[in-house]
């Protein structure tokens, strides 16, 4: 995410947590009336992410000036007021891109006080870049930086209370228990281009490192952050410093530190033999029973996200639970920040939970690429609701999302929605990403879609992906190039809304398929099934569209008395509802062409036919020819058995050279026609 519920509208939060937001609004008026933010932070319900997108141009890799391979921050929070403070040691490589070495190490801090900065033990001097949110880190002897050569770059800052940020962009959020919160309360929120407003840092996506973090709090308080906690030691003036270890590279905007005066609640997790992981919370005392008496809900989630996505990816899973907090959630590092009224929705907190593998483990390298984080973890919710319920539950639970098509940003493209003038974490990259991975699904099959999911996880765990990087995956998968899917889906605008129109001429049924969307929405190519629907009976065929205006023909076995378009609900899309009734005369015809068996099949496979008695040929036999097509309708196999008599009868296809994918087979008897969908696995 972050998901807003104030600032932005908060899409995938359905009607109950709608009514949530009204109350986070609520609240949120009635202690900004009562005294106002901790450290002057009055504009804090006034953020938004447009303030951001003009204010943080965001950059790409090849902009990159360092490399960083680890963070340590040793930082104090006062917790009296927004003081933040202490120092940042990070080691760096100087990038091959330096070419014959660079006099200054550029490193994103953004109204931060810096009080000195060192080079492998030598003081640097610091120059300000505020243009791009960057100080420069020059050496006294104007000694130059080598690409490859291994830096220790040490910054002692600190981040003051009571200094105006431009766009609310405060980083970190400091609030006092005079607000009607149990106690006083600080946490980072960072994400796209903040964490550069708490501590100096490199702070793109696409570049991760490890992390130790040691914060150090008043008694009494507790500081919860990312990785493993390795140690809780008293130190002098009261304060106890907590040491947290991240082992698993991490972005910046992923970096966090929520401070007060929590309880924990832990529930371990086996995730495997041996290996034992706590899922906690960190929350207030008069929170704690509910969370932990949540814990087992969030324990099922972790078990059915790891069977489908692969194991849980880092050394914990914790979860803070905070207001005043202007999101639903944000999927920090094992360390998740809830907005408090969130802290057990089922939607926000199975969201957050995917992030760990959508956004963490695989971070999207660009913002926007942004996507790959959010339309993966909406549709992880959708997964979660099909483990608990099947494929109705999926089906209902992806009917109640189309409802979002209210949200204009869904007639964009899904690719870099800042752009396109939308918010970067508008509904495009949720709602409809989310949908367009349901498409994707429907597509290539169960089988092919979730081998896709763990090679695109395997491949760049740990790192960063880009949209490229993704359909690299599924051309991987499926064997073929699916290009033609991501240039309509991914980068182009909008959905096909399709018109339906049938016709019974007595021996056939003729079934057209309109395209009515507007000219700046391209037409869209497609497999599509139909359902038709007799009495007592139905039959689906798979049929190719692609065309403004295309028809197809069938005899079913039946008299028809309607057809549905994609029975299932597996394609984002609008039916324009002009469709006419099939004109009922008498005649059934009873061609059948079965499911090919086995199916999903590897060497080979069997298709039977029925070529029925009576019809109008069958005493001299009809001419059968099977075609085989893949994906994008090329032909990639015909044979002809010539005159059959009626009765069943078989192909046997030998899949040969072709890759693995789903491919289409159709039969042509005489002037019947039937095509279904079949998967080849190698
Ligand atoms: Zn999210």
């Amino acid at each position: 995410m972050p998901d807003f519920l104030v600032d932005s509208v908060r899409p995938f939060v359905r009607w109950h947590a709608l009514l949530k937001r009204v109350s986070v609004l609520t609240v949120l008026v009635v202690m900004s009336g009562i005294c106002g933010w901790g450290n002057g932070q009055t504009g804090f319900s006034k953020q938004t992410l447009s303030d951001r997108k003009s204010s943080s141009p965001f950059s790409t890799p090849a902009d990159s000036g360092i490399d960083v391979l680890h963070y340590d921050l040793a930082i104090t929070l006062g917790m009296t007021d927004g003081f933040l403070g202490g120092r940042m040691t990070m080691q760096v490589r100087i990038p091959p891109a330096a070419g014959g070495g660079t006099d200054r190490i550029p490193v994103h801090s953004a109204q931060l006080d810096i009080d000195s900065a060192f080079v492998n033990g030598t003081r640097c001097t610091v120059e300000r870049d505020s243009v791009h949110e960057k100080v420069a880190i020059v050496h006294p002897a104007g000694r130059l930086f080598m690409p490859g050569e291994s830096l220790t770059v040490r910054i002692d800052y600190r981040r003051l209370p009571g200094v105006s940020r431009p766009g609310s962009r405060w980083g970190y959020y400091f609030f006092l228990d005079t607000l009607g919160i149990p106690s006083n309360l600080g946490y980072t929120m960072s994400e796209p281009s903040d964490a550069r407003y708490w501590m100096p840092c490199h702070d793109e996506p696409w570049d991760k490192a490890t992390a130790e973090l040691r914060i150090t709090v008043p008694s009494g308080y507790v500081a919860a952050s990312n990785g493993k906690l390795v140690s809780v030691t008293p130190g002098p003036a009261g304060n106890v410093t907590w040491h947290w270890h991240e082992s698993h590279p991490i972005a910046p905007y992923l970096m966090s530190v929520t401070a007060s005066r929590f309880t924990v609640a832990t529930l371990p997790f086996v995730r495997a033999p041996g290996d034992t992981i706590p899922l906690q919370y960190y929350v207030w005392p008069p929170d704690s029973l509910e969370t932990a008496q949540y814990l087992p809900t969030v324990r099922s989630m972790v078990e059915a996200l790891s069977s489908l996505l692969g194991p849980y990816p880092f050394d914990k899973y914790g979860m803070t639970a905070v207001v005043p907090f202007g999101y639903g959630g944000m999927e920090h590092q094992t360390i998740t920040t809830l907005n408090r009224y969130l802290k057990t929705d089922e939607q926000v907190v199975v969201h957050e939970l995917a992030h760990q593998w959508w956004g963490d483990l695989v971070t999207c390298a660009t913002w926007p690429d942004i996507w790959l984080n959010e339309s993966f973890a909406s549709y992880s919710e959708a997964l979660w609701a099909e483990h608990k319920g099947g494929r109705p539950a999926l089906k209902s639970y992806m009917e109640e999302a189309h409802l979002h098509f209210m949200y204009s940003s869904w007639e964009g493209a899904v690719y870099d929605p800042v752009t396109q003038g939308f918010n970067l974490f508008d509904d495009v990259v949720y709602g409809k990403g989310s949908w367009v991975l349901h498409t994707l699904r429907g597509v290539v099959g169960d089988s092919l879609f979730f081998r896709i999911l763990r090679e695109y996880r395997a491949k760049h765990s740990g790192g960063n992906a880009t949209t490229a990087d993704f359909q690299a995956a599924v051309d991987s998968v499926t064997g073929v190039a699916m290009d033609w899917f991501f240039q309509q889906w991914i980068y182009g605008k909008g959905w096909p809304i399709y018109g339906v129109r049938q016709l019974w001429t007595g021996d056939s049924l003729i079934v057209t398929l309109t395209q009515e969307q507007s000219l700046d929405w391209s037409l869209f190519t497609m497999p599509l099934t139909l359902k038709i629907h007799g009495p007592g009976r139905d039959t689906t065929v798979a049929v190719q569209n692609s065309s403004q205006s295309q028809s197809y023909t069938f005899a079913p076995s039946f008299v028809p008395d309607s057809v549905t378009l994609d029975p299932d609900g597996w394609v984002l899309k609008q039916i324009d509802r002009t469709v006419t009734a099939v004109l009922k005369t008498a005649s059934p015809g009873s061609f059948v062409l079965e499911q090919n068996y086995p199916n999903p099949f590897n060497a080979s496979t069997t298709i039977r036919y029925t070529v029925p008695a009576g019809t109008e040929s069958s005493h001299t036999g009809v001419d059968v020819t099977l075609v085989v097509f893949d994906l994008l309708g090329r032909e990639v196999y015909r044979a002809v058995a010539g005159r059959q008599p009626p009765g069943v009868s078989s192909f046997e296809f030998e899949a040969r050279a072709l890759s693995s994918g789903v491919y289409y087979y159709r039969l042509d008897i005489g002037t019947w026609r039937g095509t279904r969908a079949m998967v080849l696995l190698r």
